[in-house]
């Protein structure tokens, strides 16, 4: 049985191993069921399988969840989970009670874009209406970040090293263990720590397991804008809702925030995010974290929408999760600053939201995950 890990087999892996154990085809698919539907995470449950199976499945592919070392909650309900892997690397995970009055893509919306004409921001509950999900997971795919964007605490405490299918499934599971939710309701976002499309070794499986979960539409990845990577997702048979990390409508101010632009620039992101395929009703969602004096003027927002025309988009705003301690130069504009900036949008006919980030009290939020505790202070005299 070897090496594999049981949280990352695919339904098709976990037949061809049940193959090679000289077992029916079949008690492939009852792992994969037990241990991803039902949640099972002790085979000695898996009654349905014969004892000396689950026995030596026990002893040669344990079932290991991350240890959960850590639980902060905050008060919108929302909790992140300090992780400890198998190897002692520590991630994080975010778990994020949805409003069940809300459809699922409106999920992040608040008050603000709402208060606005609903002629000028179209509504992004244009699917069936169904007052789901109940509830996002935020997920991790590295135990850092190389992408280095200035204005994200993980970013700024460096990079780490990728997490397998395995890994990615078992924090999941641990997620809904922890809050004893199963999957009905669920929607899973990569905008955890690291950068997905860094990790296509790991990401692509985990997304072909999570769609034999739940549907792609309730599934997106976030990018800060590795454009290879785009169009090797973008050849997925299955996607996933397509995120892109922006930040900035001008070259320059973006390669300020997210120096990864230098490799690959703006244009080639924006000629890979056209050649995105687009199933009926979906679109891109473009992340704009809004920073005072760096990218909120107006004349930024005239520029994003010269930008992004032609795209179908859902633009989401960000004010900045200030961190005094990991980012000292940067502050969340004001108010009306932030309604200036969401009104040039809507006034040019771009769907906008702006996110209620869940969870800021816990460092829940976009861009403050950080898994390790160390002062970016002393990154900063060794030259970083
Ligand atoms: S915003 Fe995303 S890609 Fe950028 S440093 Fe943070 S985790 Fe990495």
């Amino acid at each position: 049985m070897g090496e594999r890990d049981p949280f990352g087999l695919t339904p098709s892996a976990w037949e061809a191993f049940a193959v090679e154990a000289g077992l029916p085809r079949y008690r492939g698919r009852q792992l994969f069921d037990a241990i991803h539907r039902r949640g099972v995470t002790d085979y000695a449950a898996m009654k349905e399988l014969p004892a000396a199976l689950r026995e030596r499945l026990a002893a040669e592919m344990p079932l290991r969840l991350p240890e959960v070392v850590r639980r902060d909650a905050s008060a919108d309900g929302s909790v992140k989970f300090g992780l400890r892997l198998v190897d002692g690397a520590l991630i994080e995970a975010v778990f994020m009670p949805g409003d069940e009055t809300r459809s699922a893509a409106n999920e992040f919306e608040d008050a603000r874009a709402a208060s606005h004409s609903r002629s000028e921001i179209r509504s992004s509950q244009s699917g069936s209406g169904a007052t789901v999900p109940r509830f996002t997971i935020c997920l991790s795919s590295q135990t850092g970040c190389a992408v280095d964007c200035a204005f994200c605490v993980t970013g700024r405490l460096g990079g780490g090293r990728n997490l397998t299918a395995g890994e990615i499934l078992a924090q999941l599971r641990a997620v809904l263990v922890e809050t004893r939710h199963g999957l009905d309701g669920m929607r899973v976002v990569f905008m955890g720590m690291g950068e997905p499309f860094l990790n296509p070794e790991g990401v692509i499986p985990a997304l072909e397991i999570l769609f034999e979960l739940v549907s792609p539409r309730r599934v997106t990845v976030s990018t800060s804008g590795i454009t290879p990577a785009v169009a090797t997702f973008a050849a997925l048979p299955q996607r996933p809702n397509l995120a892109v990390s922006l930040n900035a409508a001008d070259p320059a101010t973006r390669e300020r925030l997210m120096p990864i632009t230098k490799t690959y620039p703006l244009d080639g992101l924006l000629a890979a995010m056209r050649a995105w395929p687009l199933e009926p009703r979906r679109r891109i969602l473009v992340e704009y974290v809004l920073i005072a004096g760096v990218n909120d003027r107006e004349e930024d927002a005239r520029r994003l929408v010269r930008l992004l025309r032609g795209l179908e988009v859902k633009v989401n705003v960000i004010p900045l999760n200030e961190d005094p301690t990991y980012l000292p130069e940067w502050k969340r504009p004001a108010e009306d600053v932030i309604d200036r900036f969401v009104a040039r949008l809507a006034e040019a006919h771009v769907t906008v939201t702006v996110r209620r980030s869940k969870g800021p009290d816990a460092s829940a939020a976009c861009g403050q995950l950080k898994g390790r505790t160390v002062d970016p202070r002393k990154r900063t005299q060794t030259g970083r």
